[in-house]
């Protein structure tokens, strides 16, 4: 006997097998007491940021919402949270529709909740899979006590373009290190236990392509071939299936001509066929409705039927589904059976995550008030923090920074602004809530500090409004800038975006210093070249002027709640900086999309470096000014003896390839070594480099360490010109180091 939880009906079913064959069956107990209207239900998801918070509604689109609520017409909402909120709509869900079928609250928690994380660009520069792991799980935990059971994220989106303002949401440029962050971020939110009080569903997005708009302009056309696709833009979301990701979101642009929400190839061929992924599938915001826009249906009517038939499961905020889907039944245009499957998979995850059980498992007051924001989170986040940090340059060894005896201006917008550090997507963060620049190297008292804000970046905005102030023109305060500076021993420069210059709906066509601040650093330079310069930012930054001139540059992105003391660290090097670049800085934005993995034309540049018939430019380099995998320590490493152990392996077998790497400074530091493979001949043309394997080491001063990696079939698996994943006969160079830009080489042969 198996009861359906809320409703109290009791059915006869046969006796279960497995746990999986349990859960079907409950879900087959829930879909057989309902209605058809009541299964659409269960497919439609409501916004409830704004309407359904506060006093019930009595007209309009709010009062529409209440009552499909009542009457067991919504699956799921989102952007409702804290758990007074939660637990009232929660109640008339499970108390006042027939069957009390409890609802999915989900929300972006796409770098925590209250207590924020670094950006997500941010973390991957990390390269530390425990550490990303881990603000995940703080993410899910906070969130939990809040009364959500779903995020939406992680954002997989692989990128090249930093244009495009959600780079700052995803992991970067390259597929192997996006998908082992996708791994992590998925089992961190996830956790071992769904059913648990601290995790929550986690959500890949978006499915596909969406990181490569046209120009790097947000939800703009996608056109890229089948290789793109396969080899670079599907391996972090194939990851995240095979990690058990339950929840995946399709996406607004259209794919070769067809829009994501309404591809089957995408939904129903690739993902819940071939990679057998049975957890469910929500549309993005409104995107049902926007295949109109996109001039692929008629009607709202038209688009729910496409998007229905396609494989996404949920609707989020058309209403299309809500509203049509029963008479698309009825008039045969979809079958029963495609509403049932997508029902099943709504209440599997209900299932899963035990609310049949309990619907207000998430609902605990007490746990919610000594949650969120709790010490162990700020720790969480400060390390996390800490570990996002890239040291792009220290020419003059300016940093670290002595502790005493030193004047040091600080000067920039950024370094006193306590939202900005919070980035895009932390709806539930408080204004003000971070610790600035200032305040972090304010703790450090040896030296004596001096401010100057020189040049605002932004207007002061909330983060609902799309457009940010970009271009600002104000000099007004360099005067009082160029006078601290030039007291100064060293000047600390905080320039970059502001936190709400990246992200949805925030792309860009020049990816410099927003508004004079380029100015300001060039003016500072004059009076005081003895710069450290801070950058705050969610994107890949075109900055070749800082990088000739400035002696250090330090990457500080948009670091999260405990920003300011993460940086007052790493300057004052209580912290040795350890990232490492997931993405290519350009040297001139014309050069985008530009990334390491890129592959050769007829006409490579190493052929023919003087002639003008090699494919270049006339006024700009071909080279990043920043390459992927770049990033400095206070520590110097040094790699030597690149060794296989055979120079050849076939089908079943490996080859281990080793290097040597020695800490030759004086501070102990931590070392991400990189292992990039070059396929020479393939059924396709192939990159000149794919990153293929990290690790990351701590050496003392002078200890040398032996890293190995393990090279073999599926190292060298890629999508050929027989349309599927394989590995081909061939020789190989494999390189070894601190970056993509390597110096040990050694070959390989492979032979099946
Ligand atoms: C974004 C999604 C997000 C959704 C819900 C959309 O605009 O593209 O990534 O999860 O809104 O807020």
């Amino acid at each position: 006997l198996i009861t359906t939880g809320c409703s109290n009906k009791i059915l006869k079913s046969p006796v279960p097998y497995s746990k999986e064959s349990i859960l079907d069956t409950k879900v087959d107990s829930v879909l057989q007491l309902m209605t058809l209207e009541e299964k659409v239900g269960q497919l439609n998801q409501y916004n409830g940021f704004w309407e359904i918070t506060g006093p019930t509604p009595k007209e309009g689109q709010a009062a529409k919402k209440y009552d499909d609520l009542k009457k067991g017409l919504v699956g799921s909402m989102l952007n409702v949270r804290g758990v007074k909120d939660v637990r009232a709509l929660q109640k008339i869900a499970v108390e006042q529709t027939r069957l009390g079928i409890p609802l999915l609250f989900g929300f972006d928690v796409i770098h925590g909740y209250k207590t924020i994380s670094p950006i997500p660009l941010a973390e991957a520069a990390s390269w530390d899979l425990e550490a990303i792991k881990k603000s995940a799980a703080i993410a899910a935990e906070e969130a939990a006590a809040v009364g959500l059971n779903w995020t939406f994220a992680p954002m997989v989106d692989i990128s090249r373009d930093a244009r495009w303002g959600r780079v700052m949401e995803g992991a970067g440029e390259d597929p192997f290190l996006g998908s082992k962050i996708a791994v992590a971020r998925v089992q961190g939110f996830q956790g071992e236990d769904l059913s648990a009080t601290n995790t929550i569903l986690a959500c890949a997005k978006h499915f596909a392509g969406y990181g490569f708009a046209e120009a790097g302009r947000d939800y703009n056309t996608v056109d890229i071939s089948e290789t793109v696709l396969q080899n670079t833009i599907f391996p972090p979301f194939k990851a995240a299936v095979d990690a058990g990701v339950r929840t995946f979101m399709n996406s607004f642009n259209e794919l070769n001509g067809i829009p994501a929400t309404g591809s089957s190839y995408l939904q129903r061929e690739i993902l819940k066929g071939e990679w057998k992924f049975d957890g469910l599938m929500v549309s993005d915001w409104g995107s049902i409705n926007e295949m109109i826009a996109h001039g692929y249906a008629k009607d709202s009517k038209h688009a729910a039927e496409i998007a229905i038939n396609a494989g996404s499961d949920m609707d989020m905020e058309s209403s299309a589904y809500v509203t049509h889907l029963v008479e698309l039944v009825k008039e045969g245009k979809v079958k029963e059976s495609v509403i049932n499957d997508a029902a099943r998979r709504i209440l599997k995850v209900k299932f899963e995550l035990g609310l049949f059980e309990d619907p207000y498992k998430y609902c605990d007051e007490n746990r919610e008030l000594t949650t969120v924001g709790k010490q162990e989170f700020q720790e969480g986040v400060l390390d996390m923090a800490r570990k996002s940090i890239v040291l792009l340059k220290n020419d003059k060894e300016l940093l670290p920074l002595k502790k005493s005896g030193q004047k040091i201006a600080v000067i920039g917008a950024l370094a006193n602004d306590k939202t900005s550090p919070l980035g895009s997507w932390r709806i539930a963060a408080d204004d003000n809530s971070a610790v600035s620049v200032l305040e972090g190297l304010q703790k450090y008292t040896g030296n004596q500090l001096t401010y100057a804000k020189g040049a605002d970046v932004t207007e002061g905005r909330t983060q609902f409004i799309w457009e940010t102030k970009i271009n600002m023109i104000d000099k007004s305060g360099f005067t009082e800038a160029l006078a601290v500076a030039k007291q100064a021993d060293i000047v600390i420069m905080v320039l970059g975006e502001h936190g709400l210059q990246s992200g949805e709906g925030r792309s860009r066509t020049d990816i410099g210093l927003p508004g004079v601040q380029q100015e300001l650093l060039e003016a500072i330079y004059k009076v005081n070249a003895n710069i450290v310069l801070v950058l705050n930012n969610g994107r890949p930054l075109a900055i070749p002027w800082a990088d000739e001139n400035i002696p250090a540059i330090v990457e500080a992105w948009q670091l999260g709640t405990q920003s300011g003391n993460a940086i007052a660290e790493v300057l004052y090097g209580d912290y040795n900086p350890s990232g490492k670049l997931p993405m290519t800085f350009p040297r001139n934005v014309g050069q985008v999309p530009i990334y390491y993995n890129f592959k050769n034309t007829g006409r490579p540049v190493m052929n023919e470096p003087e002639s003008v018939f090699w494919s270049h430019y006339i006024d700009e380099k071909n080279t990043p000014l920043y390459a992927f995998g770049h990033g400095l320590s206070y520590s110097k490493v040094e790699y030597a003896n690149l060794q296989l152990s055979s120079p050849s392996f076939t089908k079943n077998g490996k080859i281990e390839v080793s290097v040597t790497v020695k800490n030759t400074g004086k501070v102990k530091g931590k070392e991400v070594v990189q292992l990039y493979i070059r396929d020479l001949i393939g059924s396709t043309t192939r990159p000149v480099k794919e990153l293929k394997g990290f690790e990351m080491i701590e050496l003392q001063p002078n200890e040398t360490k032996k890293v190995v990696f393990i090279i073999n079939e599926k190292t060298i698996e890629y999508f050929t010109a027989n349309r599927k994943w394989e590995a081909e006969n061939g020789d190989f160079k494999v390189y070894i180091g601190g970056s993509s830009v390597t110096k040990l080489e050694g070959d390989f042969q492979y032979s099946n």
